[in-house]
C-alpha cells in the first residue's frame, strides 16, 4: 500500500507553488496525496510568518496533524519554521523543522530519524541562500484549473513592518530559459492561464548575469511557448510604468488585472514604512491604469493601525481609496513581526479603533467591488471556468477577475476558457449566459 501524504500551505502564492513541487516529489516516489483532515504517514505544513495570526494557524496544524495520526512524521516547512522554529522544536509539534532552502532537501530528510522529541531541524540563514531554486512543477496540487509560475523569490526591498526578507533572503531570479521551460511544461499540461508570481516580482533579472529587465521577461516571452492567458501575481507602483506598462500594453495574452499593493495613503506614513513612492505617485499611475485598461480589475492591499497612523492619516488612506478607480481591497490589520523595525516603532493602534478601520475599509472594498461588478453586467467576457458548483452550473474566473457562475448542458472540464456575456448580479455574484458561438468576441 502506498505511503499517505496531507500536505497544507499557508501564504502566498510562492508558497502555493513550492508546495506543488514538494507533493510532485513525493507522489513521483510513490506517495499518494489525501486531505489534511485525513490520517497519513506524513504530513506538511507549508506555513506562513507574515502576520502572527499566519503563525498561530501553522501551529494549530501542527497539533491537528499529531492528534490525526500520532506516529505520522509532520514536516514544518517554510517561513513560519524559520521564524517558530525553535518553538516548534521545544513545543514538541513536528518531526522535521526545514527552513526556505533546506525544505528542497524535504525527501532525504524523511529519511532519517526523527520523531518529535527528537526532531530534524534545519534551518539555515536565509541571508545566505545563493541561488534560486530551479523546481519545474508538472501539475499544481488539488486539480487547480491555473498554474502558478514563481519567477522570482526573497525580496531586497526591506519595507519596515514586513519579515518576508528575514526569512526568505534577498531577491533572486528565475533565468529567463527556466520561465519559458516551466511555462511550456504547463502549456503541455493542458493550462491554458499561468499567473506568473514572486514575492516581489518588479524586482525578476536584477540579480541575474548580465542583469535583466522584467519588461524584458514579457517582450520575449511573446517569442516562446506560452500559455493562452498570463496573470501578472503583484507589481509594486513604480514598476508598473514605463517599459514595464509598455509590454502590458502590447500583449493581449496579459489579463487586464493589476494588483498594486498601496498600504497607507499618507506619505508620513509610507516613509516610516520604507516605501518608496508618494500617495500622489500612486494616484496618477493608478488612474494612468485605469485610463489604458477601462475594463481591468484594479486591486490594493491596504494597511490600518501601522504605528503612528492618527485618525487623520488613516483619513486620507480612506479618502486617496475612495477617489481612486480600485476594484478590490485586501485590508491587513497592521501585526507586530518580531525583528523588523516597524515593531519597535511607538503609536500601535489597538484594539476596538483597530477592528473599526479595517472595518471600514473593508466595506469600502465591498462598495467598490459590487460597483465594478454592477458596471460589467452586459459586456462579454472569457471566463476559465474552475469548479461545478451545482448540476449544470459552473463557476470561473473571467481575465478581468470577475468571478461568473453560468449555466451549461454540456460539460465543461476545469481550465476550459469560455466566453459568457454577462446578465444578472444576484447575492451570490454575477451570472451571465455561455456564448453558443455566434456572440461577439469578448
Ligand atoms: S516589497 Fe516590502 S512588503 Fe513586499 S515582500 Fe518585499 S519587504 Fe515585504
Amino acid at each position: 500500500m502506498s505511503l499517505r501524504v496531507a500536505v497544507q500551505t499557508l501564504g502566498c502564492k510562492v508558497n502555493q507553488y513550492e508546495s506543488s513541487y514538494f507533493l510532485e516529489v513525493l507522489t513521483n516516489q510513490g506517495y499518494r496525496e489525501v486531505p489534511f483532515s485525513t490520517p497519513a504517514e506524513v504530513y506538511l505544513v507549508h506555513g506562513c510568518g507574515v502576520t502572527s495570526k499566519a503563525s498561530h494557524e501553522a501551529c494549530r496544524l501542527l497539533r491537528r496533524a499529531a492528534r490525526t495520526n500520532p506516529s505520522a512524521l509532520v514536516v514544518a516547512a517554510g517561513c513560519n519554521a524559520v521564524l517558530e522554529g525553535r518553538r516548534i522544536a521545544r513545543e514538541g509539534l513536528a518531526t522535521h523543522i526545514l527552513g526556505n532552502d533546506d525544505k528542497y532537501d524535504l525527501l532525504r530528510r524523511l529519511d532519517e530519524p526523527a520523531s518529535r522529541d527528537h526532531p530534524v531541524v534545519s534551518v539555515g540563514d536565509p541571508r545566505s541562500i545563493g541561488s534560486f531554486r530551479a523546481v519545474p512543477v508538472r501539475c499544481p496540487p488539488g486539480g487547480r484549473a491555473r498554474a502558478l509560475l514563481k519567477a522570482q523569490d526573497g525580496c531586497d526591498a526591506f519595507c519596515s513592518y514586513c519579515i518576508v526578507p528575514y526569512t526568505r533572503g534577498k531577491s533572486r531570479s528565475l533565468p529567463l530559459e527556466d520561465v519559458f521551460a516551466q511555462a511550456a511544461v504547463f502549456v503541455e499540461e493542458g493550462f491554458r492561464e499561468v499567473v506568473l508570481t514572486g514575492v516581489h516580482l518588479g524586482q525578476w533579472g536584477r540579480d541575474l548575469s548580465p542583469p535583466r529587465r522584467f519588461s524584458q521577461l514579457l517582450r520575449r516571452m511573446d517569442e516562446t511557448v506560452r500559455p493562452k492567458r498570463v496573470r501578472l501575481s503583484s507589481l509594486e507602483v513604480l514598476e508598473i510604468r514605463g517599459e514595464v506598462l509598455g509590454e502590458i500594453r502590447a500583449r493581449s495574452w496579459i489579463c487586464p488585472h493589476f494588483h498594486v499593493p498601496l498600504q497607507s495613503g499618507h506619505p508620513e506614513i509610507l516613509r516610516r514604512m520604507n516605501r518608496k513612492y508618494t500617495p500622489r505617485e500612486y494616484g496618477e499611475i493608478l488612474r494612468e491604469l485605469r485610463s489604458l485598461f477601462p475594463r481591468a480589475s484594479l486591486g490594493a492591499d491596504v494597511m490600518v493601525g501601522f504605528p503612528g497612523e492618527t485618525p487623520r492619516a488613516f483619513e486620507e488612506t480612506y479618502e486617496l481609496v475612495r477617489k481612486l478607480p480600485l476594484t478590490y481591497l485586501h485590508v491587513f490589520p497592521y501585526s507586530p513581526r518580531p525583528g523588523t523595525p516597524a515593531s519597535k516603532l511607538p503609536g500601535r493602534v489597538v484594539g476596538g479603533e483597530l477592528r473599526d478601520r479595517a472595518r471600514a475599509l473593508r466595506e469600502l472594498g465591498a462598495h467598490k467591488k459590487l460597483a465594478f461588478m454592477e458596471e460589467a453586467l452586459g459586456t462579454w467576457v472569457e471566463v476559465m471556468a474552475e469548479t461545478e458548483i451545482a448540476s449544470g452550473w459552473y463557476g470561473g474566473t473571467s481575465e478581468n477577475y470577475l468571478h461568473v457562475n453560468f449555466p451549461s448542458s454540456a460539460p465543461i472540464p476545469p481550465g476550459t476558457l469560455v466566453r459568457v456575456k454577462l446578465t444578472n448580479l444576484t447575492p451570490r455574484g454575477l451570472v451571465g449566459r455561455a456564448d453558443s458561438g455566434k456572440g461577439p468576441a469578448p
